[in-house]
């Protein structure tokens, strides 16, 4: 396996920037989860890594190799599609050795990989059926075989579990994970499903309109979102953002809300706040880290419910705080109903300051 570089690479269609010089570096034997909204530019990337597309600047290094000018065939990667582009009349083994057969391997040599793969994915018992034969968990299995064999340098992965259904994409999620740790591959996997990227991948690439926004391990990217679109990309249901006013409070910064509340920020918080550009700050919370009041409590504000939804294990509630929802999170026993007057209290240690203006994390 091996390391992948992006330096700086840049793909153009006339004014538009698909990839706007987007830089980073896939460890050996690492996951990385290309993430972003539908546009942004992942399959993009993945396709100037593969070398499908021409690129308008910049360089791609696998291994030790400057691979920018080769054709994909010299790449030495492995690509898996999301309509899996089996041979509907090979049988599964002939699919998994057909790019064997190409590379010109002795008929032992195949069979031994062939057989390998198929032992690793268990499709050993599949080998002589046809992709029509085969349910789409086991045909997506297939797809990952015939990638296998080729002992690539690096797996590229363009959502390879969208044509599943949901309890079938959370298992194969677990067996593509394994299969990542058995074989210590280097993985480089795009997907529109953050909780595909959170659950598998070692680090998360976050894009949006052809820009690398955050790169880094699921757990930094959700506790520290390096702007504001990551912070509300990344998290189900996603952060909610409240837009304030910064007033000095004899040295302390309260965040004030056009209805009329204020909330005084703690020492810490008032530091990064100070930080901003702008008087304008946004404050971001994630559901699980706020607290639902039913009467008026010291350090709380003041809300309407707006709705409620049960989802079993947990009841997310709708607030309306003025200029701004937030959800909250409860135990499915508190009842609540819309339009109840409620009170919101924030955790000082684990809300979120954002500038107003530059929509960048204070810190
Ligand atoms: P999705 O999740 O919807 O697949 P994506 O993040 O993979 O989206 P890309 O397919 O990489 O997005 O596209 C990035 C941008 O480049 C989009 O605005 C798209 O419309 C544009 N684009 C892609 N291919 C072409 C092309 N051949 N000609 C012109 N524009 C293109």
């Amino acid at each position: 396996m091996a390391q992948v570089v992006l330096k700086e690479i840049v793909k153009q269609y006339g004014s538009l920037y698909a990839v706007n010089n987007v830089s980073l570096t896939v460890e050996d034997g690492e996951f990385v989860a290309l993430v972003g909204p539908s546009g942004c530019g992942k399959t993009t990337t993945l396709n100037l890594v593969a070398g499908l597309l021409p690129m308008t600047g910049g360089d791609v290094l696998i291994g030790d190799r400057n691979v920018t000018d080769l054709d994909p065939k010299d790449r030495d990667i492995a690509m898996v599609f999301q309509n899996y582009a089996l041979y509907p009349n090979k049988t599964v083994y002939k699919n998994l050795a057909f790019p064997l057969q190409m590379r010109k391997l002795s008929k032992a040599e195949i069979d031994t990989k062939v057989m390998d793969a198929a032992k690793v994915l268990d499709i050993v018992h599949l080998l002589q059926r046809k992709p029509r034969e085969l349910s789409g968990g086991q045909q997506q299995r297939v797809a990952l075989g015939r990638a296998l064999v080729r002992d690539p340098q690096v797996f590229l992965m363009d959502e390879p579990l969208s044509n599943l259904d949901a309890k079938l994409r959370v298992q194969m999620r677990t067996e593509l994970k394994r299969f990542h740790q058995d074989l210590k591959a280097t993985v480089i996997y795009v997907t529109h499903d953050q909780l595909e990227a959170v659950t598998m991948a070692d680090k998360m690439a976050v894009m949006s309109g052809g820009f690398l926004q955050q790169y880094d391990s699921p757990k930094n990217v959700f506790e520290h979102p390096v702007n504001m679109f990551v912070a509300s990309f990344v998290g189900s249901p996603a952060m909610s953002l409240i837009p304030l006013e910064a007033i000095n409070t004899g040295g302390k910064i309260a965040l004030s809300s056009s209805e009329g509340w204020q909330l005084p920020l703690s020492e810490a918080n008032s530091k990064k706040a100070q930080t901003a550009s702008t008087s304008k700050i946004v404050l971001g919370a994630r559901h699980s880290t706020l607290q639902l009041h039913k009467s008026k409590e010291s350090n709380s504000v003041p809300g309407r419910v707006y709705t409620v939804e049960p989802t079993g294990d947990v009841t997310f509630v709708q607030v309306f705080l003025g200029g701004a929802t937030v959800i909250v999170s409860l135990d499915p026993s508190v009842d609540v109903k819309s339009d109840q007057e409620v009170w919101i209290e924030f955790d000082q240690e684990r809300l979120h300051l954002f500038d107003g203006e530059t929509e960048m994390a204070l810190t």
